[in-house]
Parts: C-alpha cells; sequence; structure tokens
C-alpha cells in the first residue's frame, strides 16, 4: 500500500479515494500527518502565529441556516446591534493590545446596508491604515462586495459550508442556494480580495465523501484563508441532539490542508477550544498558524451564540489576549504584531 501521508506531502494532493482512506487512518499514521503539517508551517510561518481581532457588531440575520443559532427563525435568540461608535472602540483597544488585523463578522442584517457598511469600513482603514480589514457578513452581490472593496476591505471569509450540493440543500432553506454560495466567493477572488473558505467538521449528515469534496473543492479554489471547526450543537435548533464534530477528525483535516496548501492561513478556531480546552494548541501543532479571539464587548459576547457553550464570552479582551499569548508559548510559537497577510498569492 502506498503511503498516503507522504503521498500528500509530496503531491500536494490526493484523490477523492485516497483522501476518504486518510481520514480514516490510523493513529500511528496520524502522528506523521501532523508532524509533517507541523514541520510544513513552519517552513513556511516560522514560529510566527497572527491574530485576528474579531468583532461580532450584529446578531440580526435574515438566513435560516439549519445549524446556526442566530438563524432569522429561532426567536429565543436576544437580538444586538453595536453602534458605529461601539465598533470603533472595539479596534481601539484591538490596537491597542497589539491586532493589526479586524474582522468583522455579523448575521446578514438589512440595517447595515451597503452605506453603513462602507461608512465603517473608511473610518477604520483611515484611522488604521497599518491594519488589515476583513469582513464576515455572508452572501451579497458582486457590486455590493465591489463598493465594500473600494473602500478598503482587504479580506472576506465566507464558508463554503459543504462542497456537496445536496447536503448543502439539507443545512439550508431553498431560499438559499448552493450555487449562489458558490457565485459570491469566485466574485469576492475575482474582485481582489484575500479570500476564505471553509466548513463544519461533523455536520449533521456529513459523509467521508463530503469530507474529501471539501477538500478537494478547497485545492481547487486555492483560497487565502481556510477556516474549518467542529459543528456544535444549539439548542435552539433542529440539530439539537446531533452529535459535535471531534477533535481528532478537525485536527486531522488542518493538516491535511496544510499539506494542500502549504501556504494558506489556517485558524484554530473557538469552535475547537469550545469542544477541547486545549484545542487552539492542538490546532497549532496541527499546522494552524492563526487565532481569532473576541474583541466584542462583553455585554454582548452571550448573545453571538451560533452555537452552545461558545468560551470566552466573559472575558475582556486584554484577558483574551494574554491568555492566548500563554497557550501559543506552551507550543514554542509566538504572536505577533502584523497583518499577516496570505503567502499564498
Ligand atoms: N453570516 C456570516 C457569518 C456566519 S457565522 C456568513 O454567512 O458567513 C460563521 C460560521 O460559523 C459559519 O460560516 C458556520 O460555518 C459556522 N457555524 C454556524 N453555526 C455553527 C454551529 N452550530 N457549530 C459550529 N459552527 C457553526
Amino acid at each position: 500500500m502506498t503511503d498516503l501521508v507522504q503521498k500528500l506531502y509530496r503531491e500536494q494532493t490526493l484523490s477523492k479515494q485516497e483522501l476518504i482512506e486518510l481520514i480514516n487512518c490510523d493513529d500511528s499514521a496520524a502522528e506523521r500527518l501532523r508532524s509533517l503539517a507541523e514541520k510544513v508551517r513552519i517552513e513556511n510561518y516560522g514560529h510566527d502565529i497572527y491574530v485576528r481581532g474579531l468583532i461580532e457588531f450584529s446578531n440580526y440575520c435574515k438566513q435560516d441556516c439549519r445549524y446556526c443559532g442566530i438563524r432569522k427563525s429561532n426567536l429565543n435568540c436576544e437580538r444586538y446591534r453595536l453602534s458605529f461608535d461601539e465598533i470603533m472602540e472595539c479596534c481601539g483597544e484591538g490596537y491597542a493590545l497589539g491586532f493589526r488585523t479586524f474582522v468583522l463578522q455579523s448575521g446578514e442584517d438589512a440595517y447595515f446596508n451597503d452605506d453603513r457598511i462602507c461608512e465603517i469600513i473608511t473610518a477604520i482603514k483611515k484611522k488604521y491604515p497599518d491594519c488589515a480589514l476583513t469582513l464576515s457578513i455572508g452572501e451579497k452581490s458582486y457590486e455590493s462586495y465591489k463598493r465594500y472593496y473600494d473602500c478598503g476591505a482587504d479580506r472576506y471569509l465566507l464558508r463554503h459550508e459543504t462542497a456537496d450540493k445536496a447536503h448543502y440543500e439539507k443545512l439550508h432553506p431553498k431560499a438559499q442556494s448552493f450555487e449562489n454560495r458558490r457565485r459570491c466567493l469566485n466574485d469576492l477572488k475575482e474582485i481582489g480580495y484575500q479570500t476564505g473558505c471553509g466548513f463544519m467538521v461533523g455536520s449533521p449528515y456529513q459523509t467521508d465523501e463530503c469530507i474529501a469534496e471539501d477538500l478537494l473543492f478547497i485545492k481547487e479554489f486555492n483560497p487565502h484563508m481556510v477556516g474549518i471547526g467542529p459543528f456544535i450543537s444549539h439548542r435552539d435548533t433542529e440539530y439539537r441532539d446531533f452529535p459535535s464534530g471531534t477533535l481528532e477528525m478537525t485536527l486531522r483535516l488542518l493538516s491535511i490542508i496544510r499539506l494542500m496548501l502549504p501556504k494558506v492561513l489556517l485558524p484554530a478556531t473557538t469552535a475547537l477550544a469550545t469542544i477541547d480546552p486545549r484545542g487552539r494548541e492542538k490546532g497549532i501543532l496541527a499546522g494552524a498558524n492563526v487565532v481569532m479571539p473576541n474583541l466584542s464587548p462583553v455585554s454582548v459576547r452571550k448573545k453571538y451564540q451560533i452555537y452552545d457553550n461558545k468560551i470566552c464570552t466573559g472575558d475582556e479582551s486584554a484577558q483574551c489576549r494574554r491568555c492566548l499569548e500563554e497557550r501559543v508559548h506552551s507550543v514554542g510559537c509566538r504572536i505577533v504584531t502584523d497583518r499577516g497577510d496570505s503567502k499564498n498569492i
């Protein structure tokens, strides 16, 4: 039998069947996979870990993704919006703590129309010209994406969620189409954003075939960033009784993605840290090179509950920053004060 770990390292891709075999490999192959992914991370990014300050500025959402706690039809979700001034304050606090990338994330909130989003982008880029600005605000038209980009937005995160159309249609209502999600990703890349796609590990009805398709899609799309984290159920959704994605599978997939796209920006996500107390550290050891702590005001953090038991909802940003510093050190790395642009160009 060919050694799939070595083959992936050499060729940076595998066939669908081989990927299915690799994600089910035994523990010793999984450890070789991890160790090669760590090596490749170090070759490309050294021991530097990039931080992104996440500002969750609204949890209003017109979409109805079945897995998500802030979906429109969750009437138990207490909705909030940050004001322009509150968003700017988050940036100020983040800048002082050494963040040089801000990520503005929200549900799809009609209140924040293009004029308002552009006003925020323009103000942040004017006040912090040395910082990168990432948007993660969902599906928009080409024209809207272009306007944000022309105002100075640098990056956009939009997970593809699943590369299998039938699976996509199970996870979302009819009004949300697989094709539109793909159209958005293509538009973002064409406009010139550093673009991020990604998916949940262990989402309801996900099969090994789905995961292999996700990996092949990521390879082909060749994004600058890939966000993956375990699915975690939310009590107010129809998936409340589905099990969470596992630590082991998430780590394997992080390593596979690092070997497929050696220069990609790969976060160890909050969801990963939610299912395991050392999730972020283990993510870094598996090839991740980015962490995205929360900069939102503590007063709203509990309300941006896309899944149950999300961590760090009670901590001040400065506490989170210190805690992360220690965690990153414990695995031989350091947090750097840098925009942390993608080398995958
Ligand atoms: N509205 C934005 C931001 C969505 S929240 C957008 O559409 O891009 C960011 C990501 O959280 C989603 O893309 C999804 O992959 C993830 N997510 C949502 N619900 C989740 C859950 N229950 N468990 C784990 N991740 C979840």
